[in-house]
């Protein structure tokens, strides 16, 4: 049962991560506090095994190893049902395994690689618009802007052929160069929200 409320609560905060869209919360902050939790949460359960006897079965065992146990416990529950989930599959992608190590993305990757952001095909999406186009005339998403819009220009990189939007995303989302480019695009559209708009 410990187990089982415990990767709830790691699979809601990673979902926090996935669906980040207020500005002011950094990434870094939540996945740090997700991997803090899980040692406090660990130090509680393996405490409680050590001191009640129950529901594990491994009370003679030293509580640094319990807590080894429990914490592999929680993270292959978390990893089967990151696999087997049906939210966040564009961050699944990219990051098909779990973790609690802090990524080093900042609130930008996150949007971009989300595809939740200020882009005209995701309000329209999400019925906070009534068009996914932008303004220069092509479907708003987030590749649009990072490979062809002409108010984007100067941050593009080279367009995936069809097919391959996958292995792109993953070759930008581990290239340093790139995720900068995609910060300045991301920072750009949300300074400049008006011009994107569709006419
Ligand atoms: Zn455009």
């Amino acid at each position: 049962m410990c187990l089982q409320k415990e990767y709830l609560q790691h699979q809601s905060l990673y979902k926090q991560v996935i669906l980040l869209s207020n500005p002011r919360i950094k990434v870094s902050w939540v996945q740090a506090h997700a991997g803090n939790i899980g040692n406090e949460r660990a130090d509680q359960l393996a405490k409680d095994a050590t001191q009640h006897g129950q529901p594990y079965s491994h009370t003679k065992l030293p509580k640094p190893h319990i807590k080894g146990l429990l914490r592999k416990r929680m993270l292959e529950e978390w990893q089967t049902s990151w696999k087997n989930g049906d939210t966040g599959r564009k961050i699944y992608n990219i990051m098909p395994s779990v973790s609690l190590r802090p990524t080093n993305w900042i609130r930008e990757d996150v949007i971009f690689f989300s595809q939740h952001g200020p882009f005209p095909a995701y309000l329209k999406r999400f019925h906070l618009s009534n068009s996914d186009y932008c303004s220069c005339g092509g479907i708003g998403t987030a590749l649009h802007y990072a490979t062809e819009c002409i108010d984007t220009l100067s941050s593009h990189m080279r367009k995936p052929a069809p097919n391959f939007e996958q292995e792109w995303l993953k070759r930008v989302a581990n290239n340093l160069v790139s995720r900068q480019k995609i910060c300045g695009i991301i920072k750009f559209i949300s300074e400049n929200i008006d011009l994107f708009r569709p006419p």
